[in-house]
């Protein structure tokens, strides 16, 4: 299974194909250097490697969430987490990137925007996916002369993952023959495309406000597991967009998150002998001038 298998006070536990093979060298180890004399946490690894810790920043992405929260932690989540893991919606945007031999549009028109008239449809044809995905693709953005990059999102781009390259590439040129109306548009020599949604560690790209959530779901994500019998003590903090209640689906949102679990385990621990900062100048100029921007 991927994914995090998280057991804690008892044992805790990742796993991840994408973990860079020269690290954590040893079976079983503790990655901290600092005096970690008690590692409440068990991480299993996807390849067999255990971890132990005191502390766990979670970032798995909410689409991750989503599909393994109930099976990953032990003991499970909260209640609370779950439901707000539920309500919120991680939402699917692709890019298809198609290349040609030769420049075939003006070299006046830099995005190509498509504008449908869904009133020749049928009632069945509007329900069959198959039949309107590629109504989705809202332009072809003009990246040089010989390559085009169209956008899609939602449901469609879901749809399209599962399509073949040869597929997508057919209904593109039909598309920008009928939109520019010239039957001369020739066929692209690549089609490239993304696949968030069938991705297994991101399963979409990023979080939306669905109907029925709310910021409260958000906070809730962001919340720590505590120790039971000590609360000053964190066991899991979680960051990554899905947890920043302003900057949610974007990568400064990731970042300050990330920068906020790691100062409350480090205040957390701030009375021991070795304890560490994060302050660095830099950073902190960044992360302030993050925090101050305007959603005005
Ligand atoms: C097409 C597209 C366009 C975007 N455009 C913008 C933009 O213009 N501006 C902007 O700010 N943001 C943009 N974003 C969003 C931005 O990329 C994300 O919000 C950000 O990268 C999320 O960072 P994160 O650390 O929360 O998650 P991630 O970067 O997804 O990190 C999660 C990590 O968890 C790991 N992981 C997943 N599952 C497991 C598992 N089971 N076990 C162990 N590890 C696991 C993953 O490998 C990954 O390393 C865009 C995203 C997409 C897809």
């Amino acid at each position: 299974m991927n994914g995090i298998n998280c057991r804690w006070q008892r044992k805790k536990s990742i796993d991840n194909e994408n973990e860079n093979e020269n690290e954590n060298e040893n079976e079983n180890e503790n990655p901290s250097n600092c005096s970690n004399t008690n590692p409440s946490i068990e991480i299993q690894c996807e390849n067999g490697k255990t971890i132990f810790a005191e502390h766990v920043i979670c970032t798995l992405p909410l689409g991750v969430l989503k599909e393994k929260a109930n099976d990953i932690f032990e003991p499970p989540l909260p209640n609370y987490k779950l439901e707000a893991i539920d309500r919120l919606l991680f939402g699917t945007v692709d890019k298809i990137f198609l290349e040609y031999d030769r420049p075939f549009l003006n070299p006046g028109v830099s995005e190509v925007m498509l504008l449908w008239d869904d009133r020749g449809l049928s009632e069945e044809e509007k329900e069959d996916i198959s039949k309107t995905w590629f109504r989705k693709i809202y332009s072809f953005t003009k990246i040089s002369e010989t390559l085009l990059l169209g956008w899609i999102s939602g449901k469609a781009a879901e749809y399209m993952e599962k399509l073949s390259g040869a597929e997508v590439t057919d209904i593109c040129t039909s598309i920008l023959r009928k939109f520019l109306n010239d039957p001369f548009v020739p066929a692209p020599k690549n089609c490239l495309r993304t696949s968030w949604h069938s991705q297994p560690y991101t399963r979409g790209s990023y979080t939306a406000m669905a109907v029925g959530a709310s910021q409260l779901d958000i906070h809730s994500l962001a919340e720590p597991i505590i120790q039971e019998d000590d609360p000053s003590k964190i066991v899991i903090a979680f960051a990554g967009e899905h947890t920043h209640s302003s900057f949610y689906s974007t990568v400064h949102g990731a970042y300050l998150t990330g920068r906020t679990a790691a100062q409350a385990l480090l205040e957390s621990r701030k009375n021991e002998k070795n304890s560490f900062s994060l302050s660095c100048e830099d950073t902190s100029d960044l992360s302030s001038w993050i925090q101050g921007i305007s959603l005005n």
